[in-house]
């Protein structure tokens, strides 16, 4: 795993830095928005460890930039800011995580883990259903043959849904397929990416059903 680390508190980056090289990954670290955008466009990086707080551009700015160029490279943020607002400007941009300082170097590296093991779950068949394919070995997802961006946690929360079409899937469940065992998820969170997924995959005519109290279904696709 290739890592940019993103911290301009130098005694944290360098903390950072050292577990998770401990911890096998390589890592390259700047310490500002416009370097880490320039180190994101030369470098196809596995994860991107974001602070939100920098000099010059801030986090948000440099994940949009991230985004608008197309980058599908998984983000975890970090902030010490006001956690439900920072959440979720990050969500909207795309973000995959999200980490509140101060927090235990664990609860880091078990995320950490989470987002490798989904970016290196890539060995898998070609998953179509109506004019959505997910091409699950090059990590790519289309709708109506056009590319469709998904963040990280979209994709593995329709992952859980496409393998049980017409099949109702517990919130539970999907929390267990998305996160780490250590990990923390809330079932509002799941909420949030079930409606991110129906806002690009509805236009198209796929649904995913609330079943209330338990889960959500996604149903047969009856054509667009
Ligand atoms: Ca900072």
């Amino acid at each position: 795993m290739r890592i940019l680390l993103v911290e301009d508190d130098a005694s944290l980056a360098g903390a950072l830095a050292q577990m998770l090289r401990a911890e096998g990954h390589a890592v390259d670290a700047v310490s500002s928005g416009e370097q880490a955008v320039l180190a994101a466009r030369q470098e196809p990086f596995d994860l991107v460890i974001l602070d939100i707080g920098l000099p010059g551009i801030d986090g948000f700015e440099v994940l949009r930039r991230l985004r608008g160029g197309g980058g599908t490279m998984p983000v975890l943020m970090l902030t010490a800011r006001d956690p439900v607002e920072d959440r979720v400007r990050g969500l909207d941009l795309g973000a995959d995580d999200y980490m509140t300082k101060p927090f235990a170097m664990p609860e880091l590296t078990a995320r950490v883990r989470a987002l490798v093991r989904r970016s290196q779950a890539r060995a898998g068949p070609r998953i179509e259903h109506g004019p959505l394919v997910l091409d699950t070995a090059a990590r790519r997802a289309f709708l109506g043959g056009e590319p469709l961006q998904l963040a990280a946690r979209e994709w593995a929360v329709l992952e859980v849904l496409l393998a049980r079409v017409e099949r109702v899937v517990s919130k539970e469940a999907i929390i267990q397929a998305v996160t780490g065992w250590s990990e923390e998820l809330s079932p509002n969170a799941i909420e949030v990416y079930v409606s991110r997924l129906r806002a690009k995959l509805e236009p198209a005519g796929i649904r995913i059903r609330t079943v209330r109290g338990f889960g959500y279904m996604l149903e047969e696709y009856q054509g667009g």
